[in-house]
This record gives C-alpha cells, structure tokens and sequence, in this order.
C-alpha cells in the first residue's frame, strides 16, 4: 500500500511566496488568504485526506462498482466515506458564498484537487459536476432549478454528471441522436442513449441531475447533422416537485450496463438510456448554439483544468513513493565510488538512470503545481480585476492554457507516474506497492475531456487564431514580460536563456504551420500535438523562471534555505534537460508531413 504525505509546504510558498495570494485582497474570497489562514486550512485537507480518505482508496478501487439489480453498488466503504467527505466541508469549499459554498478561490481549490486525485479520484469523481453544475445552474437555471437543486448540490447531498458521448460519437458530437422533443408546457421529453457517464448512477446521494445535450428534431422530425439544434438539458434521475423540491416518481432515466475499465474501477462508467424522460432546457440568454452551448462551455471548462491537475497529482504520491524506495532498494554500486561500504550493494538512488526518472517526475510535479496556481490566480483576476483591457488580456491567456494544460499534464503526468513504477522494476509492475494502480488511472486523463490530440489541434487550428491572433500575442507578451524583469541578471541567465529561445522556436513553428497549411490543408494536424507539446514545456519553463525568480531574490518567507536549494535544483533541471525538447519538437513539427499522410489508409 503506499504512502501519500500532501504537500502543504509547496503550496505555502507558491501562494504565499510566488503568486502572492495576500496582495490581492479585494478579489472575492482572497480577504482571508494570509499564510496562518491558508496554512491552517491546506493542514485540516492534508488531515482529512491522509487518514481519511487514502487509506480506503486502494481497496476500494480493487472492489469496484458493480450495477446489481438495474442500479450501481460502489464499494461498500463509500456510504461512510461519502457523508465524512460531506460533513467534511471540502465538497463546497470552492462553491461561491452566495450559494451555501465557503466561497474559496480557485488558487485554494487546486490543492482541494489535487490531494484528492491522489488519494480518492473514483469517490471524488461521483461528487466532481456538484460545484460546476450548481454555479451553471444558478447562472442559467430557472428560479425552482435555483431553489431546489442547487442547495442539493452545493451540500452533496445531490450528484450531477455531463452526459454528452454516445456510443457512435465522442469527439464528432454533430453525429449525436439523442432528441429533444418540445412540450407544450415548455418542458422537453428526452430520448436517446449516452455511453461512458461517469457516475451515471450510485447509491451514495438521493438524486443525480444528468446535465445531457441533445438535438431538437426540425419539424419534419428529423435531427440536423451538426450542433446547429443541440441543447443543453436538466434530466433528474427521480422527478422534482418545483414548488417544494419534493422527490417524486422516477424519471425514465436507466443505467443499460457499467464498464469494465483500466482503471478507476470504483467509479461506474455508465452507458445511460433515456426513454421519454422529462427535461428542462438550460441556456443563456439569446439565440443560436452559442447560447445553447453556454451551460456545456461553463462545465467543460472546469471539468479541463480539473483534469489538467490530475497529472500533477498523480505524479506527486507516484513520486513519493517511488523516491522512497530508492533510497531503501539496494542494488550494484554507485560509479564514483560505493556509498554504502558496509551494506550489500548501494542504494539504487545513486544511478543516473533512477535519477533520471525521480527528479524529472519531481520537476513536473512542482512546476506543473507552480503554473496551476498561475493559472488559478488568472482565473479570479479574469474575472475582477477593476480593468477590462486587463481582464481580456487574462482571458486570452487562459484561453491558450486551458487545452495546453489539459492535455500536456494528462500526458506528462502518465510518462511520469509510468516512470515511477520503473523505479520499482518489477515491484512496480505488482499491486502491492501501487505503482501500477496509478498509471491505470492516470491513464483515461489523456482521453476524457476531449481526446489530447483534438486539444492540440483546437490549440493551433482554432485558439491560437482565434480574436485575430490576440491570444497568442498575449500569451507571448505576458512570457516577454516575465523575461524583461529579469533582463541583465546574470544569475537568471540559465532559465530566460532558454525561455527566450522556446517562445523563438514557437512563433516560428506556428507561422511554419499556418504557412504550410495554405498549400497542404494536413499541414497544422500534422504539426499540432508537436507545437502543443512546445507550448506545455514552455508554459512550465515560464512557471519555473519565476519560481526561480523569487528564490534568487532572496523573497522567500516560506522556504528553508534546503529546501529552496533542492527548488533551484528541479528549476535548474527542468531548464537544462526538458527545455532542450522545444527545438527537436519544432524542427519535427512540419517534417514528416507526406510520411504521415502519404500512405493508403489500408496500409497504415
Ligand atoms: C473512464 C471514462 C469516463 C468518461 N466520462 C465521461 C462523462 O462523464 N461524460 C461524457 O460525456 N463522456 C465521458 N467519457 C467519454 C470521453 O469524453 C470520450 O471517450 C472522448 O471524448 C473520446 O470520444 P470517443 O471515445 O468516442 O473517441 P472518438 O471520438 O471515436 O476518437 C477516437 C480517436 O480519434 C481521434 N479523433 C477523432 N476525431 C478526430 C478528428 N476530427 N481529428 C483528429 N483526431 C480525431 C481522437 O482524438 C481519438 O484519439 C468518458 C470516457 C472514459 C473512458
């Protein structure tokens, strides 16, 4: 069984020392955030779960979900479990104040995240929509949706899933069947089959409101065949009286089967049909699919980041774990000499090659969790700062890490995780020590919440053109930004050094790609998941240089002189040996275009 320590000391100093939380006390929910305030909150998380959550998660997972009698089982320890994590208060913390939530920022949140992917993701998983969908429908839910489900929500005591997949279509959603049909007493009969709902059903809450699009036929019947009709629905499992919030008679919402997965096993995958069951529709003020879309956008973009995390946190029990059992594993002597003269051979922690593999997967972990809380900051001051040009300029940048994000630290974080499990040889390939368990389910990061490789070409195709290229412009800008305060300073040299060279190598990678495209529509899909890949080591590398920053200027309240030693180390190694990777992935990104696509499709 492994062992999970959460890492409140790094999250004091990127807050408090990096970000600044406590500089930017008018933004809603940061009045609170001084060190003693934040320190005794990520300590009751950290508490919380250590001893309560972890050491369930391993057996549980093991046990599954199992569909008995038309409804889902979870592992029986979760009924416990579920109202401990209720009463706990994490569920709402990040949930806005006026809604019943303890109004947390997202910079707090993305510890909440974190700590539980790596110590309960199949449990946290069921409760993961209730935040999202209760801020989306207090946004754009009728008045009865905001008096009696969103208090639901908000305590836990309902669960929300994102029904959009059907079984014939994930990414292409313009092929969806699931129809809408108009009543006249405005609400919608549904009808249609959704597959891979996570946490389609369960046994731990009351009722589950599926959040499900689907197309309103044309008057002849019949579906159009793109997303010029989809709608976004409130389908609840068991009826609601509007007046009172009473549960009434069952909705026809049924589970037809739960998967058999790689991982995550005790969280229900669920193929959901829906036979005529009762909707209501969720939109934006205004016409036109934007407007239908916006309730979907509101929780897609959530749901990304959310999983963007799960790489760091998996990296970071996955590390831990791996890190102690290097330094207790012996095996062959270190080459400058033994270190352990007395024991049978030196511990495998000497060798290069396991170095290698802990310190790059503790370079990511640190500096992927150094640019989440960026880009959380990002989020609120997007949202309030007093100046709308600066709240645009924030938009945009978040508009590009958002699929950078997702996808490279659901990538990274698998190679890392994977990577760990090598440091156990083939300790790492059995269940016992939980090396294994944890690529399983970091593995699905990479596919859900739109495949990584749509991410990439939605990143180069679409974001990065979006607004007349102003979020790549702004995104640029905010790196030269960082570069001009450290401009001179001879000791930052090995971290803007590189820095400067990626954003070089990037905007001549897009402008290859955007060129080359007007001659060879292949040509930004061939280059986009290597540009993508250029952005999320850059996006780090800008992380770092600031990390960096700070530790050289001597501003650290939160760091022991060790401590910020080891820091520089992982800065000083995610510079010198992951930096290098954006010049080979930009002079690869528009070569082997015609080796890619030249081929018949029956040879490939
Ligand atoms: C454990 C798990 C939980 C999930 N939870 C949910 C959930 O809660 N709600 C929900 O709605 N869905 C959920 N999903 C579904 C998930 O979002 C989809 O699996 C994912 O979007 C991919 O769709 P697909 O499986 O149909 O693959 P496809 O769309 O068939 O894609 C197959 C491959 O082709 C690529 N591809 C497809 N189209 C293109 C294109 N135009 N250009 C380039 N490449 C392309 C994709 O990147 C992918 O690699 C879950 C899936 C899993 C495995």
């Amino acid at each position: 069984m492994p062992s999970y320590r959460a890492p409140v000391d790094d999250y004091l100093f990127l807050l408090h020392d990096v970000a600044r939380v406590q500089d930017h006390r008018d933004l809603p929910g940061f009045a609170d955030l001084e060190p003693g305030f934040t320190a005794e909150i990520l300590r009751g998380l950290a508490a919380f779960h250590e001893e309560v959550l972890h050491p369930a998660n391993m057996a549980a997972d093991a046990e599954g979900a199992r569909l008995v009698d038309g409804a889902v089982r979870t592992p029986a320890v979760y009924r416990d479990l579920a109202q401990a994590y209720r009463e706990s208060g994490w569920l709402s913390a990040g949930i806005s104040e006026g809604i019943g939530g303890a109004g947390l920022p997202p910079v707090m949140t993305v510890a909440i995240s974190e700590f539980g992917v790596a110590t309960a993701q199949s449990l946290r998983m069921y409760f993961a929509f209730c935040a999202p969908a209760a801020e989306m429908l207090n946004t754009f839910g009728a008045d009865w949706v905001k008096a009696h489900v969103v208090p639901q929500l908000v305590a836990g005591d309902w669960t929300a899933t994102m029904a959009m997949t059907e079984p014939h279509c994930g990414t292409d959603l313009r092929q969806m069947r699931t129809r809408a049909l108009a009543q006249p007493d405005g609400t919608y009969r549904i009808s249609g089959s959704k597959m891979f709902i996570s946490g389609g059903d369960n046994d731990l809450v009351g009722n589950i409101v599926h959040i499900v699009l689907a197309k309103v036929p044309g008057d002849d019947g019949t579906l159009a065949n793109d997303l010029s009709t989809v709608n976004v629905f409130l389908v609840p499992k068991r009826q609601i009286d509007h007046q009172t919030g009473a549960l009434g008679a069952a909705n026809g919402v049924s589970v037809g089967s739960i998967e058999h997965k790689m991982g995550l096993g005790a969280n229900a995958t669920c193929v959901m049909n829906f036979d005529d069951a009762i909707g209501y529709r969720i939109a934006a003020p205004g016409q036109g699919a934007a407007a239908n879309m916006a309730a979907m956008f509101f929780l897609m973009t959530y749901a990304r980041i959310g999983v963007a995390l799960s790489g760091v946190g998996y990296t970071e029990i996955a590390q831990q774990n791996a890190a102690d059992y290097a330094r207790e594993r012996l095996s062959g002597r270190a080459a400058k000499g033994a270190v352990n003269p007395g024991g049978a051979a030196d511990p495998i922690v000497v060798h290069p090659d396991i170095r290698r593999l802990l310190l790059g997967s503790r370079s990511f972990a640190e500096g992927g969790r150094a640019l989440g809380i960026k880009m959380a900051l990002m989020q609120s001051l997007a949202r309030h700062a007093p100046d709308k040009a600066e709240r645009q300029r924030l938009t945009d940048i978040m508009d590009v890490l958002t699929p950078v994000m997702k996808a490279y630290f659901t990538d990274k974080g698998f190679a890392c995780v994977n990577d760990c499990l090598q440091v156990l040889g083939g300790h790492g390939y059995i269940a016992d020590h939980g090396l294994e368990h944890f690529v399983r389910n970091a593995r699905v990061g990479q596919i859900y919440e739109g495949a990584n490789g749509i991410q990439a070409t939605d990143l180069v195709r679409r974001k990065l053109r979006a607004k007349d290229g102003r979020p790549r412009q702004a995104f640029f800008d905010a790196i030269r930004a960082t570069l001009a305060q450290h401009q001179g300073n001879a000791a930052m040299a090995e971290f803007t050094g590189p820095l400067r060279a990626a954003v070089t190598d990037l905007e001549r990678a897009l402008d290859r790609a955007n060129a080359a495209e007007r001659g060879d529509p292949d040509a930004a899909g061939v280059a986009a998941y290597d540009i993508l890949t250029m952005f999320g080591i850059a996006a780090i590398g800008w992380a770092w240089t600031e990390v960096a920053g700070v530790i050289l200027a001597g501003k650290t309240a939160h760091l022991s002189e060790a401590a910020a030693q080891r820091k520089l180390a992982l800065a000083r190694l995610w510079s010198a040996r992951e930096m290098p990777m954006i010049a080979a992935l930009g002079a690869r990104a528009l070569e082997g275009g015609a080796a890619l696509m030249d081929l018949d499709a029956d040879l490939v």
